[in-house]
């Protein structure tokens, strides 16, 4: 059932009011403040403009930024954010130094018509990530509608992304929020075949329930990252001091054989004495990885088996990088599945990248323009693609058929 958008809103529920929209500015900033990647930021833009075209008074955003224990703390406040904020839009922005409350109210609707009111930090108050449901209903007073917006933390039930829209309606899903349900759950759905996923990141911890997930739906599922380390020993291979969670080996030996050839494994590695030796980093077949050396990337037989694959795929969905890409020259294995993603989107695939590192290592490649769809979420993105039902969207209005 799909979920009611800023664009399913009648006139009458949009003009002249004020909209209460959930945002993800949870950015980075430097020791002075400044936002030093305000991805985030933009990708709410489109929203806000929409709002106002569509003759919404005022805006009144919510985000929570870090996490600042049990109360206000300066180092969290949203003031620069709100300061950063006035240089992406020709809008008059206002800080408001409260979250909810008496004066929280007033400033929304006393704000002069066409103004984005940012609200202080939502986890100052203690009831934020209780999901409290009276600090909800004082979140709900401070707008006439709700706008989630806030895709990267809508697997999180807390009071402005799941509390407050059981308080306000209309709760509709901001066009960010829609892009991401929408590409990720068209994926998963409807995938033009082959799809393929690839896999990687640190741990097999974190991601065991999205393989669960995927395998049963895709027609390869490409593993890299420390994670491989983890499934080599499962299938009896030494891997030297790589990193390996040696209480999932059994978890992993049990996937191999179910999964059978749609997992597909790394077949060379790129190794070395530690992460500050690349200068002593090669490339050796995977069954022949020292005992003082560890694994830190896929080796190039992979990334050529991996790129092959990708190209020919019609629906390539990737989380997790294949090695340590902060860290040349373990950065080629990662370069190579965005870059061969990159040409199967140019070649009319569907191609979308989900994770903080994953769309980080695209970003610092230049090439998140060439796939179709780079998440915002790391961890909710995750979630969907494990086949749960995120709290920020579930609490959203459904579309009526
Ligand atoms: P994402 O944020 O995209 O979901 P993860 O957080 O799961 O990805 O994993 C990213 C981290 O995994 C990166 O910091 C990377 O350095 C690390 N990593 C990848 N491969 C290896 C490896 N072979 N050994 C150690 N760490 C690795
Ligand atoms: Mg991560």
């Amino acid at each position: 059932m799909g979920k009611r958008t800023i664009n399913d809103l009648t006139d009458a529920e949009v003009r002249g009011r004020r909209a209460l929209v959930r945002v993800d500015f949870n950015v980075p900033m430097d020791d002075r403040g400044a936002v030093t990647d305000d991805t985030r930021m933009r990708a709410a833009l489109p929203t806000l403009d929409a709002l106002f075209a569509r003759g919404a008074r005022t805006l009144v955003l919510l985000s929570h930024l870090g996490r600042p224990k049990g109360g206000p703390d300066p180092r969290y406040s949203l003031a620069p954010v709100a300061r950063h904020l006035a240089t992406l839009t020709t809008r008059p922005v206002r800080f408001v130094a409260s979250t909810v409350g008496r004066e929280a109210v007033e400033a929304t609707t006393t704000a002069a018509p066409g103004t984005i009111l940012l609200m202080e930090n939502t986890r100052f108050l203690t009831g934020e990530e209780k999901n409290d449901g009276a600090l909800a209903a004082q979140m709900a007073e401070l707008g006439d509608f709700y706008v989630n917006d806030a895709f990267g933390t809508a697997h999180r039930a807390h009071a402005s992304t799941e509390g407050v829209a059981h308080h306000l309606h209309p709760a509709v899903a901001g066009l960010l929020m829609d892009t991401e349900l929408r590409f990720l759950g068209d994926a998963l759905a409807h995938p033009e075949r082959p799809f393929i996923a690839i896999l990687g990141g640190a741990k097999i911890s974190g991601t065991i329930d999205v393989i669960d997930a995927l395998l049963p739906k895709v027609d390869a599922l490409l593993i890299g990252g420390a994670m491989a380390c983890t499934f080599f020993r499962a299938i009896g291979l030494e891997t030297g001091t790589s990193l390996v969670e040696p209480d999932r080996i059994d978890m992993a030996k049990a996937l191999v054989s179910r999964a059978g050839d749609t997992l597909v494994l790394p077949n060379d590695a790129v190794v070395a004495p530690s992460l500050d030796a690349g200068r002593e980093a090669h490339a050796v077949a995977r069954d022949a990885i020292g005992a003082s050396e560890a694994m830190f990337d896929v080796g190039p037989r992979t990334c050529g088996a991996f790129a092959q694959r990708i190209i020919g795929a019609r629906t390539v969905v990737w989380n997790g990088p294949m090695g340590v890409f902060e860290t040349p020259p373990f950065d080629r294995g990662t370069r190579a599945v965005a870059e061969a993603m990159a040409r199967a989107t140019a070649a009319g695939a569907t191609t979308i990248v989900g994770g903080g590192d994953s769309a980080a290592a695209v970003d610092g490649m230049h090439l998140a323009s060439r796939m179709t769809h780079v998440s915002t979420g790391g961890g909710a993105s995750l979630e969907f693609l494990e086949g749960k039902v995120l709290p920020g969207v579930a609490a959203l209005d459904d579309q009526s058929t």
